[in-house]
C-alpha cells in the first residue's frame, strides 16, 4: 500500500518513512508543499492516505489538502500538526482532512489511525484469507495452517495486494505503483522473483500455485475454498 507523506522537516519526513517502510508500505516525500501537491495529483489514484504537514513552504497543508479534495472526496489525508487548539483541528478537518496528529507523536499512533482510515475506504476488515492461507494486516502476520509463515516487507506488501484484489487479476503495472515507490526503476521483472518467494513459501507442494498466472498482464488469487 502506498502513501504519500509532504513534510519539510528531514528528521520528522525519515522518522515517518523509515517506520513506514519497516511496516511494509511504499511511501513518497516531497519536502515542500508545490512539490507535494504535484505528486498527490499526478498519482492520485496510487496513494491510499496522504500525509500532510501543516506549515510548509510554497503551499501549507490546507491549500493542499483543498486542492486534492477538488480531485478526490475519497482519499483518506491526515494532517500532521503542531498546532494544538480546538480551532486548528476544526479547520484542518473542514478543509477536508480525515483526521489529524498532533506533534510530537508515538509513530504507533500515527499506524493505528493510517489503519483504521485505510479500513474505512477499503470497507473491509483487516484480515484475508485464501484457502489455507491467512493474512492480517494489524498484526502484520501470515499463517498457513494456523503456522507463521516468516515474509519479507516486500513478500507481504505484494500479498496483501493481490488478497485486497482477490478473485480479480491484478495488473502489473498496478502492483509496481502499489507495491513499489516513485523510486522504482520500473523494472517490473521485479514482480516475477518476488511471486515466486511468495509461491516458494505458501504453495502447497505439488499442487497448483494458489497465485495464478494471467500471461502478459499480471497475477490473481482465487477464492478457492
Ligand atoms: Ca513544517
Amino acid at each position: 500500500m502506498r502513501i504519500l507523506l509532504v513534510e519539510d522537516e528531514t528528521s520528522i519526513a525519515n522518522f515517518i518513512r523509515e517506520g513506514l517502510e519497516e511496516e511494509g508500505f511504499a511511501i513518497d516525500v516531497a519536502n515542500n508543499g508545490k512539490t507535494g501537491l504535484q505528486m498527490a495529483i499526478d498519482n492520485l489514484a496510487e496513494y491510499d492516505v496522504v500525509l500532510l504537514d501543516w506549515m510548509l513552504p510554497g503551499l501549507n497543508g490546507i491549500e493542499i489538502c483543498r486542492a486534492i479534495r477538488k480531485e478526490s472526496k475519497e482519499i483518506p489525508v491526515i494532517f500532521l500538526t503542531a498546532k494544538d487548539t480546538t480551532d486548528d483541528a476544526v479547520f484542518g478537518l473542514e478543509a477536508g482532512a480525515n483526521d489529524y496528529i498532533r506533534k510530537p507523536f508515538a509513530f504507533e499512533e500515527l499506524l493505528a489511525r493510517i489503519r483504521v482510515l485505510m479500513r474505512n475506504k477499503q470497507g473491509e476488515g483487516s484480515v484475508f484469507r485464501c484457502g489455507t492461507i491467512e493474512l492480517n494486516v494489524e498484526s502484520h502476520r501470515v499463517t498457513k495452517k494456523g503456522k507463521t509463515v516468516e515474509l519479507t516487507q516486500k513478500e507481504f506488501s505484494l500479498l496483501e495486494f493481490l488478497m485486497r484484489n482477490k478473485g480479480k487479476v491484478s495488473r502489473r503495472t498496478r502492483i509496481i505503483e502499489k507495491v513499489w515507490d516513485i523510486h522504482f526503476d520500473y523494472d517490473n521483472s521485479v514482480i516475477d522473483v518476488y511471486i515466486n518467494f511468495l509461491r516458494k513459501k505458501l504453495d502447497e507442494p505439488g499442487s497448483t500455485s494458489f497465485i495464478e498466472t494471467i500471461r502478459g498482464v499480471g497475477y490473481r488469487i482465487n477464492d478457492e475454498e
